[in-house]
């Protein structure tokens, strides 16, 4: 969090403005902000964590796959789950989560206070969802994702790979064949790539070429075959 905070988040509210800048000197916004003027605040502000959301859903749909998924792996090496493991990115995930969600947002012609509370709404939901809580909302996890959920995101059983993608609607996942919360998640937690958990390590694991060599359900079915192959020890 403290590196992400010092190097990366200054790079990106630059790279912000710049992205603004950009789309309004070539008049890149699909929805003309007048359209947004004319809804109450409120639903303004709902559409943009919808729109939030769907985008964030595909967006780590991607991070799943061979190119982003050394990156986004140093998120899931947390072996437990706590509030803080939203912190928990490298600086490229970091990078390319912000800019296809800023993308997506400055296209849709959104009103700067709906960005805002947009990003406010997600991250502090996302903190939430990965609380060590096992929670499942009973009905109401049929609209919205719950801690357990995300937890099952997180999960070292082959079972859960590549599913439960969504950060605040789990319709997304629904929608889409990736909802998968069979009951509080009790197992262990964490990924099979050779992530220790120092700083050096989570930060060059994905600069080097051996990351990308094989694609995650590789890595991970590899792993779950043998507790010996472990990298990542369970505290
Ligand atoms: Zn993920
Ligand atoms: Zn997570």
């Amino acid at each position: 969090m403290a590196f992400n905070l010092v190097f990366v988040v200054p790079l990106i509210a630059m790279a912000g403005q710049a992205l603004a800048n950009f789309s309004a000197a070539h008049g890149l916004v699909l929805v003309p902000a007048s359209a947004w003027d004319r809804m109450h605040p409120a639903a303004v502000i709902f559409a943009a964590v919808f729109i939030g959301d769907f985008t964030a859903y595909w967006r780590h749909r991607l991070e799943h796959t061979r190119l982003l998924w050394p990156a986004h792996a140093v998120h899931h090496s947390d072996t437990q789950m706590t509030w803080t493991a939203i912190e928990r990115f490298h600086p490229i995930n970091r990078c390319s989560t912000f800019f296809i969600d800023a993308s997506v947002l400055i296209l849709m012609g959104l009103p700067p206070f709906a960005v805002v509370a947009n990003y406010l709404v997600r991250h502090y939901y996302g903190s939430f969802i990965h609380a060590d809580l096992p929670w499942t909302y009973g009905p109401l996890g049929r609209i919205f994702v719950s801690p357990a959920m995300h937890r099952w995101h997180h999960s070292a059983d082959e079972r859960a790979f590549d599913k439960n993608f969504a950060t605040v609607f789990s319709v997304f996942d629904r929608a889409f064949g990736t909802h998968y919360v069979p009951g509080p998640h009790e197992g262990r937690l964490g990924v099979h790539d050779p992530i220790a958990p120092t700083l050096t390590s989570q930060l060059t694991y994905a600069l080097t070429p051996r990351a990308y060599r094989r694609t995650p359900p590789e890595i991970n079915r590899e792993g779950s075959e043998t507790e010996a192959s472990r990298a990542v020890p369970a505290e």
